[in-house]
């Protein structure tokens, strides 16, 4: 199972598609070390992240108690204060570290409203490179405002010998926001492909895979079913920084439990857990968030292994790939079938965000504000 803990809504990044950063949380109220070391051993993909994790002071301690219980302790930072983790990769060189990066320089800057956020994030990721880390890469949300300089970035990382992730907008409780749609589905999904025929070029079995999972990225921005049912619940769960653990993190009324108040076997055993899984096989909600994407890839009995549908996916298109064939994305999409939307509102950019108002959000008062309909589609 992967797990997700969110450690803090505290974020100095001020991004167009996530406004954790407007709803930050109270210190004293965020998950500790203590509450985390209440969960099991054997979880596969660990994710610490928030917000911006590396605003939490107790960090080392954190990473201390999730080490032991992950296959992977993953680390999900913006990377503007990458020093911050010389430590942890010092100690642990194996810790997976992704920087969210959206683009080149002004790209980056204006998507996160970060300043000069793409050269600190890259030189905090030499640096951590020349210490020895050793799973280390970039991660990009996949939007209207970045799709031309996607296969660039993904070239740009492999030139510097780190990972390049990718994901696209979505629309969730954690985000506070529902307007995160493309205003051009078709436009942004035909230049995925071109992402999906060069990591198939490499000769990197990751970068084969994340090839399958961009190609549930352009069913999703299309606004088609899922590749794979989702399994969310069952093999990913989501904890929030007051220990409100959820089935995912776009449906809030998916709550599982609460680590604070009860054991984790309780959380995951109980009756509502298993009525919860339930609605997770009946949502409606048109995902492919790579949490939910990865766990739904793999194969239940050896999940270092994938399911059938992406291995042979996999297997056919590198053959082409190496045939120098192209791939036959028509085979696979329906490219005849795009969600309309209407008119699309632009997304504010928030580089001069000093006006911006934020509002503490507390364990006694409703945690997420934004009512509204968490629909992707
Ligand atoms: S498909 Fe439904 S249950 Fe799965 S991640 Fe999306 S909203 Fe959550």
């Amino acid at each position: 199972m992967d797990l997700t803990v969110i450690t803090t809504y505290r974020c100095n990044s001020h991004c167009s598609m996530c406004y954790i950063w407007k709803y930050p949380t109270d210190p004293g109220e965020e998950v500790n070390a203590e509450d985390l070391k209440k969960l099991p051993g054997g979880f596969d993909n660990l994710n610490i992240t928030g917000g911006e994790p590396t605003l939490r002071k107790d960090l080392p301690d954190l990473v201390e108690t999730l080490h032991p219980k992950a296959r992977i302790l993953e680390i999900s930072s913006n990377g503007l204060h990458a020093e911050r983790l010389e430590p942890i990769i010092k100690k642990y060189p194996q810790t997976k570290v992704r920087f969210s990066l959206e683009g080149f320089d002004d790209t980056n800057n204006r998507i996160r409203g970060e300043q000069d956020g793409f050269k600190k994030k890259v030189a905090g990721m030499m640096r951590l490179k020349e210490l020895g880390g050793q799973d280390l890469g970039f991660g990009a949300v996949i939007q209207d405002d970045n799709i031309t300089e996607v296969v660039d970035l993904y070239k740009f990382a492999q030139e510097k010998d780190v990972e390049f992730a990718t994901s696209t907008l979505h629309n969730a409780f954690q985000f506070h926001k529902n307007d995160n749609v493309m205003y051009d589905r078709m436009k942004v999904a035909r230049e995925v492909e071109k992402l999906i025929t060069e990591m198939l070029k490499t000769n990197k079995v990751k970068n084969w895979f994340r090839a399958y999972l961009n190609l549930g990225l352009i069913e999703n921005i299309l606004g088609h079913d899922r590749l794979i049912p989702c399994t969310a619940g069952k093999d990913f769960a989501f904890i929030d920084p007051w220990c409100d653990v959820y089935a995912c993190n776009v449906r809030p009324d998916l709550l599982l439990g609460n680590l604070r108040r009860q054991s984790w076997d309780e959380i995951m055993n109980s009756p509502k857990s298993r009525e919860i899984r339930d609605k997770v096989k009946a949502c409606k909600q048109n995902c492919w968030m790579v949490t939910t994407a990865r766990t739904a890839m793999r194969n239940p009995v050896v999940p270092q292994l994938p399911k059938a549908k992406p291995f042979w996916w996999v297997v056919v298109n590198k053959a082409r790939a190496t045939l120098g064939m192209p791939i036959p994305f028509q085979k696979y999409v329906d490219y005849g079938v795009v969600v309309k939307d209407d008119d699309v509102p632009k997304r504010e950019h928030f580089l001069d965000n000093k006006q911006v108002k934020r509002r503490k959000q507390t364990a006694e008062e409703t945690h997420y504000s934004f009512v509204g309909e968490y629909f992707n589609r």
